[in-house]
């Protein structure tokens, strides 16, 4: 095999090699059974055990309280924009969305088709440059929750810590779920697409409050309704079998590394080595304001657009791939999951040192 590089993507994104080589026997033979992962039952013993173990370990990682259901759904998180008004709000009632980047306002966008959404905060205006303190906004009262994404994928900004507030919180944690702890007991429902940073593509967990699930209205078709997935444990149709099995394996390896807490500082010194870097000249120039960094993406800026394409395709030609930003915001952007390794970050850092160095602006 060549070389692996450090891939930067934002997601789908790198994953822990260990997990890779695994499910790679895995699929041709499942724990010695004679069947491949992809062609198992998903009514096997096998398979039951692998989901619920999935189930059992996120409970353990993220302490999910026992008046929660975990969902294994499909859809992508993007099918969570309209399933959570869908199931949550009904006519005439009042949902408050913080407008804090492209995914955000997808949310708002979906949400609007079932039921009244107030946006009592929007960084729109200044390129989502940072997300709000909670003395910046007012939820109205009558509003049933207020809906946030934890992390900003595109634009690197993160809430350092959710509103303190009686409304029930919901929270998109596509992109930063199981990298910081989170007290799960503040949200009434969080979601998280795999792809970023608890495996591939295909599926999405969904981490509901349990007395929610009667909430959804009865001409809700049977697929799209939280409860019953909640019902059949996620088995009301056929799962994305080998996506679950992906997400069983890095979540094994996260509590083999000690945990949420013991991941976050290892984010924590990751982010810090690049904001360093970014902070110590005028050479490069972070997106988020100081205070809204997120410590999973990190989008910066070079002096001209022709030194940021050259930085990428340098970056590349030293096994430094997926850095450019995204196409709404452009520049470059750094991604760096928890499955993205110290040592690959410091060879970033070491690299946009010497690039600054040799091209001046
Ligand atoms: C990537 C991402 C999404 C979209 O996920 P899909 O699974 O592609 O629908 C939604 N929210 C956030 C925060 C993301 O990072």
């Amino acid at each position: 095999m060549k070389q692996r590089v450090c891939n930067f993507s934002a997601g789908p994104a790198t994953l822990p090699f260990e997990v890779l080589t695994r499910t790679a026997e895995d699929i041709v033979d499942f724990n010695g059974s004679g069947i491949g992962l992809m062609e198992m039952s998903h009514r096997s013993p096998e398979f039951q055990k692998v989901i619920d173990e999935t189930e059992n370990l996120l409970r353990e990682l993220m302490q999910i309280p026992d008046n929660y259901k975990v969902l294994f759904l499909q859809g992508g998180a993007s099918s969570q924009f309209f399933m959570v008004p869908m199931n949550l709000l009904g006519e005439g009632r009042k949902a408050s969305y913080l407008n804090t980047g492209t995914w955000a306002k997808k949310a708002i966008a979906e949400a609007r088709l079932f039921g009244d959404i107030e946006v009592p905060f929007s960084s729109e205006e200044q390129n989502y440059y940072r997300v709000p303190d909670q003395q910046e906004y007012q939820v109205a009262e009558n509003s049933e929750y207020l809906y946030l994404v934890s992390n900003n994928t595109i634009f690197g900004t993160q809430f350092k810590t959710f509103p303190d507030t009686d409304k029930m919180l919901v929270s998109d944690m596509s992109s930063d779920i199981l990298s910081r702890p989170v007290d799960v007991s503040r949200f009434g429902l969080i979601f998280a697409g795999a792809q970023k940073n608890l495996g591939p593509a295909g599926v999405t967990v969904v981490v509901i409050r349990e007395d929610l699930l009667s909430r959804s209205a009865d001409n809700i078709p049977t697929m799209l309704k939280y409860r019953t997935h909640a019902e059949k444990g996620s088995m009301f149709n056929t799962p994305p079998c080998i996506a679950i099995y992906v997400v069983y394996r890095v979540l094994k390896w996260l509590k083999g590394l000690g945990g949420v807490e013991e991941i976050q500082k290892i984010n924590l010194k990751k982010a810090d080595t690049l904001y360093q870097i970014i902070d110590q000249g005028d050479y490069y120039r972070g997106h988020a304001d100081r205070n809204s960094r997120s410590q999973m993406n990190v989008a910066f800026n070079l002096p001209t657009p022709d030194l940021e394409t050259k930085f990428i395709s340098e970056a590349a030609t030293q096994g430094l791939k997926g850095l450019k930003g995204h196409r709404s915001i452009g520049g470059c952007r750094a991604s760096i999951y928890n499955a993205f390794s110290l040592e690959g970050v410091d060879k970033l850092a070491a690299f946009m040192e010497r690039f600054a160095t040799d091209n001046p602006a």
